[in-house]
This record gives structure tokens, sequence and C-alpha cells, in this order.
């Protein structure tokens, strides 16, 4: 599935900021390259990062961890045509068309959220 333009926004941002506190240098010491010449694994890494940091809850309750305050709530979203389901942690959960009932998105998170 390929991420939203606000989740791409974010994972730059966060490539950007990486940047800024390096000089621009990677993990060995190397230039940086410009985002768009990433390896398309190395986007969704940054992008999976960045939308984990985005959902991380501090002190999520424990006891209830499929809810906001647990931090595994069932998010759904309108984008190009279509609906993208996902965890409140970060955790993608597929896409529909709008034509589609949305009850597959909630089996598929009640799967997610069964063994937190
Ligand atoms: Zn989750």
């Amino acid at each position: 599935m390929l991420p939203t333009a606000d989740q791409q926004a974010r994972a730059r941002t966060a490539y950007t900021a990486y940047g800024a506190t390096t000089g621009n240098l990677n993990h060995l010491g190397k230039p940086m390259p410009a985002w768009d010449d990433l390896p398309p694994t190395i986007q969704q890494a940054w992008t999976a990062a960045a939308a984990a940091a985005a959902a991380y809850t501090r002190n999520p309750d424990p006891q209830f961890p499929a809810s906001l305050a647990g931090g595994h709530a069932l998010v759904l979203e309108y984008g190009d045509c279509e609906i993208l389901a996902s965890c409140q942690c970060g955790q993608r959960l597929g896409t529909s068309t709008p034509d589609r009932p949305l009850d597959d998105h909630a089996t598929t998170w009640e799967r997610h959220v069964i063994n937190l």
C-alpha cells in the first residue's frame, strides 16, 4: 500500500531532521542521498518509523490496549478516492474503496489487537 501524501511528508521531515542532526551524513559517515534517491525500501522504513513516532502514546493504558489511551485505536482515513485503514500505532491494515463496507477493516484490526 502506498503511503498518503501526509505520511510521505512526515517521513521526509523526519529524514531532514536526521540530516540536520548529523550534518547530512549517514550512519557510515557518508553523505546522505536526497530523499528521492533513496531506495524504496529505505523510504518505506522512514515512513514506518515516522508513523510509529507520530502514533507514540506516552504511558499507554495496558488494561485497554485497543483504545486511544492504549495506543491501538482503529483509524480510518479517506484518502485519494480510497479508504485507508491503520492502527493508531502505525500498523497499516489495508485499503478499500468508499463503495465497500468498512467491516473488513474492523476484522483486520481485531486480529491485530487480539494478541496485544
Ligand atoms: Zn496497533
